[in-house]
């Protein structure tokens, strides 16, 4: 058996991980690129959203590679998340793929049928061990997504530019090889010490915007051009709402984000008091607490289409008026272009740092387009 997964961002490394203590023989899909994209699109209904397109080119990319028992998540309304699994598997059969697809289904929705997916996989496999297992795999999914946070913050004041990515990937490499808990603890450890040892210039002002929306634009670098490393050397300290281990873990305790997905939801509940589905609750909630916390700005990321958060952006205007804080709303389909993304959100930053109105800024006239050689000049976090 060849099992395969689509990505989403850096959760690889956890399910190289998982796979690799099941036994289970793991097909990677090859890292999403605009080949993966054309194909996902060329295949998928035109409304559909863009990460069930970006879904549907790595199914096709891994089955290419040999894959012959495909894993998608499963879920429930109220977006159209709950049919993503149906309809891919309906597209692929369609182009005639033979393979096996397994919906796993939230651990939630029942915890016998969580069980016995993976035990589809690992044959004998006892129940006592997948919970070991998926412990360790956790630990370090959530040791990757700390040093990832910790590189959102740390990228604006490095020195040289480039240094925070080249220690991000060092830092990699040292968790990679982590397999007992020990050794997970200890590559935590060292990986967040390669990161902050990165040359930072630590008196240098910085704007701090937040980073909200779906979770797959959020997660995944490529359906968004990678915007946490463009805003970065702009001297711009980012903190994100959504996090690959908070989202997947049962309880949403969203301890990488470090704020409880019940807090958000009562930050929303004045504009929003409904789930309506992804992350639409949670990103009104996000832009409240944000706001509340002296951010000089938020980026919303959305598929075009996406239903939760098209809910969000009807409401963000009155969120912004009553916490005085600017959002820039960004949709992201196959159409859309890295150059366009990039102008609009060197205006945005030229806006923010005009907005904060520091003497610096006025003075030295630092403006976003020149920021990959000048910082633009703000009051210090
Ligand atoms: S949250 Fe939006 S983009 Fe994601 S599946 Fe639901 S409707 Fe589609």
């Amino acid at each position: 058996m060849k099992v395969s997964c689509p990505h989403m961002g850096h959760l690889h490394w956890m399910l190289d991980d998982l796979f690799e203590r099941l036994g289970v023989d793991y097909v990677k899909p090859p890292p999403t690129t605009t080949k993966t994209l054309t194909i996902g699109a060329k295949h998928s209904p035109e409304f559909a959203c863009l990460p069930l397109k970006i879904n549907v080119g790595n199914f096709v990319e891994a089955l290419e590679l040999g894959a012959d028992t495909l894993i998608m998540a499963g879920g429930h309304g109220p977006c159209r998340f709950g049919y993503y699994g149906i309809v891919e598997e309906r597209i692929l059969r369609d182009l005639g793929y033979d393979f096996k697809f397994i919906m796993l289904e939230p651990f939630d929705d029942g915890k016998w049928a969580f069980y016995k997916t993976f035990e589809s996989l690992s044959p004998g496999l006892s129940i006592r061990k997948l919970w070991k297992t998926l412990k360790a795999s956790f630990s370090k999914g959530r040791a990757f997504d700390e040093i990832y946070k910790r590189s959102l913050q740390v990228r604006a004041y490095e020195v040289n530019r480039g240094d925070t990515t080249r220690a991000l990937k060092e830092a990699e490499q040292v968790l990679v090889p982590a397999y007992t808990p020990e050794e997970i603890e200890e590559g935590a450890r060292e990986s967040l010490a390669i990161i902050d040892a990165v040359d930072q210039d630590l008196d240098r002002e910085v704007l701090k915007v937040g980073i909200v929306g779906e979770f797959f634009l959020l997660l995944e670098p490529f359906s968004n051009f990678g915007l946490e490393e463009i805003l970065g050397p702009m001297g711009v300290y980012i903190e994100r709402s959504v996090w690959v281990t908070d989202w997947i873990a049962p309880n949403r305790d969203n301890k990488i984000y470090g704020f409880p997905k019940q807090l958000v939801e009562e930050k929303a509940a004045p504009y929003l008091s409904h789930n309506v589905g992804g992350e639409g609750r949670e990103t009104i909630g996000s832009i409240v607490l944000m706001a509340e916390r002296g951010f000089d700005g938020i980026i919303q990321l959305l598929p075009f289409g996406c239903m939760p958060e098209n809910i969000a952006t009807s409401i963000i205007p009155k969120v912004q008026r009553e916490h005085d804080i600017p959002v820039l709303t960004l949709a992201f389909d196959e159409q859309t272009g890295r150059a366009g993304l990039v102008t609009r959100v060197e205006a945005f930053v030229d806006l923010l740092v005009a907005r904060r109105g520091s003497k610096l800024a006025l003075a030295g006239a630092a403006t976003a387009t020149d920021a990959a050689t000048k910082q633009p000049s703000l009051s210090k976090i």
